[in-house]
């Protein structure tokens, strides 16, 4: 990037100020209003337009010395060009004129009214309405990390503590802040930052001065937002980290958006007891919000699940997903509103055709808060209050359960204000009127009245003043000199009442003023300007009266939200077939024709073959499942975790009858996955999922295991995911309900000595020289793999199956020589060693290898060590 520095250029008053904000700034890109433009200069301004597409010029551009870069962008076009430089990873400072350049001596005063960073956006061209987008900060007290997080675009503010980074990073993983604070201390070259980014790759790291991340201070900062005396109605006064995380957070947002903060009303503690805990890798393995490969929506159980007719409704869905529950009564509870939908269709169909018109109200609600909601959001917030009455009547009528979610603020009052008062084609500009509708305020009504009826009014007045003198030819003219005067013609002066004032002779006329014309034409002059200003003005004190209703609002929202969430629920059970899981205390998990929620939609209806399932710590503790590849493994691990999820979650399940006795954790350990770009082996991963598994899983948890040990040699596999299946099925005397898919079958040997192991396999059948997946779960072990079978269906070449199969007959002969070599491998037939069966079978040194073994380097010329070469190669070839 060219350096431009600025210190060569001769300085402007103007860009004195502009060089004394930007120090302030040096972070963001400043975008610095000049009249109708946002201006950037020097290094932003190269950047700016390479990152906008917009072309950079230059002040002074004759002079090369003093070559200022600049590019500007209109400033009504602002709020693309921000959500461009944003996605683009940057922070972008808005600096206004805050005084009006008439009356401005010297430069203008500019200051920056708000800083945009990714994790501080509430434009909604930058927010997809499904996900929340959080700001998050962290802070370590002791051994307690602090972790706090808001959107503020909601106002939605949490906070909580864990005692370890890797449950912190889960934590963050979960939630996947667009922006992280840290304090500075831990900043850029700190291992934290850098751990941050490998694991956390999108969001955008923001180092801060520690001193905010301060507990007593940040409690401090915490009890004055809040008004409160302490912190215990939130019930987080005890974590010290996570207010200091908080406290640090909110220092940011005030120093960033210098507007009311007030719709962020509450701290929310994640409440780790009552929810249902994974891991990160868990929740990336069972593809709960996005797909591994690819890393999109599409293809996850959210996006199966979600038939929400609102964002909030979907953002609601969404964390209800990554946090289900864990108390059998809270579970029952919500089951039962569902089944009360599902039992009454024509209502949810009612309610989500109503739903269907509600606009994001939190989001709305925010923008109003921060004063940047513009005309279309306060039509858009009118037409969401509309709907309240409507759907709380709908729900009067319903049973309890029903009766109680719909039991809300209805927000009358402000609809009626908003109804009145805003047009319905308001704009998105404010300074541009058509933004007050008729009626609401006499004096706009006047002025408007005034500027559309200028001429009628002009023509009025003239025809009364005639009938009052009695002149039939005065006429009422204009001139840019005298402005609106009446003109009589010089025969008639004679008439001329006392009260005109003689302004102008001409050689047949007399021109005059009167009080009455002046008065008008005062009114006609500023009116336009004076329109412009009112309709500003009642826009702004209307949108500080949906302010102030805005904790109902959000309570509201939150109303809806949940609604919304429960028709979607029975609407997915209803149109999918899912039934009511009965939900219990105890041990067992049975699921009768299970099947999993996202796999049977992408096949032919009915071609999905379901499976039973049923564990508990008996007899059907540890299931292992052996099989084929594709035979279907994966897919019965995964419904069981999936289900047991979305039974907690409080929905309903793909299943003829599930029995859940609630889970408090679910593990998983499922292929490999992208931890890949985060430096570790495939083989360290595993053992790292299988550690946590083993150290964190109680007699309550679910663990899921798909063919664990793979990563290295057959042997040590084999031991590890032997020892491993044996640890579970004892652990603390009780066990863990595990299910066990792999491709040793030695393992369905622990069946034989564990009466709380059971074996099953997926059928699949034989036919010809080809093999037909059943799918279909069935008791007891397998001893055959089909994975030539498999490798042929796949597409490898007729001859390297034909030659596998070959070698498989021998080792399962036991056919081997002295060497450990299949007695094929060296066969008149085939006399050459398959190079890659070198270590595989333990064979003796090639002679290659010999001659290398007999040279020593640093004896050889040149010329030599060139033969050498050329010797070496020979000998291979001819091996
Ligand atoms: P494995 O883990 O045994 O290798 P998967 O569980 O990945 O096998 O299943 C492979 C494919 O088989 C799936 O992508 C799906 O298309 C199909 N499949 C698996 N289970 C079923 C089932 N119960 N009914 C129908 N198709 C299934």
């Amino acid at each position: 990037m060219t350096k431009t520095t600025s210190a060569s250029v001769k300085i402007t008053p103007m860009m004195q100020q502009y060089l004394e904000i930007k120090a302030q700034h040096q972070d963001a890109i400043l975008f610095y209003r000049l009249g109708d433009f946002y201006e950037m200069f020097f290094d932003d301004a190269v950047t700016a337009s390479r990152v906008l597409g917009i072309t950079l010029t230059s002040r002074n551009s004759k002079d090369d010395e003093n070559r200022v870069p600049l590019c500007g962008i209109p400033y009504h076009a602002v709020s693309s060009y921000l959500a461009k430089m944003i996605k683009a990873g940057f922070k972008v400072a808005i600096c206004e004129q805050v005084e009006d350049p008439k009356e401005a001596k010297g430069v203008v005063r500019r200051e920056v009214v708000r800083v945009v960073t990714p994790g501080l956006v509430t434009d909604d061209q930058l927010l997809d309405g499904k996900d929340n987008r959080y700001l998050a900060a962290i802070c370590q007290k002791g051994k307690e990390w602090g972790l706090s997080l808001l959107d503020l675009s909601t106002g939605e503010f949490l906070v909580s503590e864990r005692e370890d980074l890797p449950s912190l990073l889960d934590e963050l993983g979960r939630l996947a802040p667009s922006e992280i604070l840290l304090p500075e201390e831990l900043g850029e070259d700190s291992s934290l930052a850098a751990e941050l980014q490998a694991y956390l790759p999108q969001s955008c790291l923001t180092g801060r001065p520690p001193a905010g991340f301060h507990p007593e201070t940040a409690r401090q900062r915490l009890l004055e937002h809040f008004r409160v005396a302490n912190l215990a109605g939130f019930g987080c006064e005890e974590l010290k980290a996570g207010i200091g995380a908080a406290g640090g957070l909110l220092l940011y947002l005030q120093e960033t958006q210098k507007t009311a903060l007030d719709h962020i009303e509450r701290l929310t503690p994640i409440e780790f007891d009552h929810v249902l805990l994974m891991d990160e890798s868990s929740r990336r393995n069972l593809e709960l919000t996005q797909t591994i490969t690819g890393s999109v929506r599409e293809g996850s159980l959210l996006d199966t699940l979600d038939l929400c007719e609102t964002p909030m409704g979907a953002r609601l869905l969404k964390k209800n997903l990554l946090f289900p529950l864990r108390e059998v009564e809270d579970i029952r509870q919500r089951l039962d509103t569902v089944e009360q939908l599902c039992l009454a269709p024509r209502l949810r169909e009612e309610l989500r055709e109503l739903l269907g018109k509600v606009y994001d109200l939190e989001r709305l609600n925010g923008r109003v808060v921060l004063g940047t909601a513009n005309g279309r959001d306060l039509t858009a917030l009118k037409c969401s209050l509309a709907q309240l009455p409507k759907i709380t009547e709908k729900l009067s009528g319903a049973d309890t359960l029903l009766a109680d979610l719909g039991t809300m603020d209805e927000l009358r009052e402000l609809h009626g204000l908003l109804e009145v008062a805003i047009r319905e084609d308001a704009p998105i500009t404010l300074r541009e009127g058509n933004l007050i509708r008729p009626g609401y305020n006499a004096e706009l009504d006047e002025l408007i009245s005034l500027l559309r009826d200028g001429k009628a009014l002009i023509l009025g007045l003239e025809a009364r003043e005639r009938t009052r003198t009695g002149i039939g030819n005065l006429k009422v003219g204009f001139n840019k000199i005298f402005g609106y005067y009446i003109e009589i013609s010089r025969g008639q002066l004679g008439h001329v009442p006392d009260n005109f004032i003689r302004k102008q002779t001409l050689v047949n006329a007399e021109r005059f003023i009167t009080p009455e014309l002046k008065e008008f034409e005062e009114k006609v002059s500023g009116a336009q300007e004076k329109r412009l200003e009112l309709e500003y003005r009642l826009f702004c004190a209307i949108r500080a009266a949906a302010a102030a209703a805005s904790s109902r609002i959000l309570q509201a929202a939150g109303r809806l939200a949940r609604i919304d969430f429960f028709c979607c629920l029975a609407e997915v059970a209803q149109r999918y077939r899912y039934t009511k899981p009965l939900i219990t205390g105890g041990e067992a998990i049975i699921i009768t024709e299970g099947r999993h929620p996202v796999i049977e939609r992408a096949l032919p209806p009915g071609r999905f073959v379901p499976n039973d399932i049923r564990l508990d710590q008996e007899s059907e503790e540890v299931l292992i499942i052996t099989g084929p590849n594709m035979a279907g493994k994966s897919t019965v691990l995964r419904q069981t975790a999936l289900i047991t999820l979305m039974a907690q979650m409080g929905g309903f399940v793909p299943a003829a009858a599930a029995e859940i006795g609630v889970v408090d954790r679910i593990f998983t350990r499922v292929g490999a996955s992208d931890n890949l770009r985060r430096g570790q082996s495939t083989f360290m991963v595993e053992m790292n999922e299988t550690a946590n598994i083993l150290n964190n899983a109680t007699e309550r948890s679910l663990v899921i295991l798909d063919e664990i040990g793979r990563g290295t040699s057959t042997f040590d596999g084999l031991s590890i995911a032997w020892a491993v299946a044996e640890d579970l099925v004892n652990k603390n005397g009780k066990g863990v309900k595990t299910i066990f898919a792999t491709h040793y079958h030695e393992l369905t040997e622990l069946a034989a000595t564990n009466p709380r192991v059971k074996n099953y396999n997926i059928a699949v059948r034989e036919w010809n020289d080809t093999i037909i997946f059943l799918h279909k779960l069935l008791p007891g072990g397998t001893n055959r793999s089909y994975g030539i079978q498999v490798a042929a269906l796949a597409g490898v070449p007729a001859k390297v199956v034909a030659r596998a199969k070959e070698l498989l007959h021998n080792i399962e002969q036991g056919e081997f020589n002295r060497q450990g070599e299949p007695r094929i491998a060296t066969s008149p037939r085939k006399k050459k060693q398959q190079p890659g069966q070198l270590s595989l079978f333990g064979l003796g040194e090639s002679q290659a290898v010999r001659r290398l073994r007999e040279i020593n380097p640093d004896a050889l010329s040149p010329r030599e060590a060139l033969d050498l070469l050329y010797e070496l190669k020979r000998l291979n070839d001819a091996e």
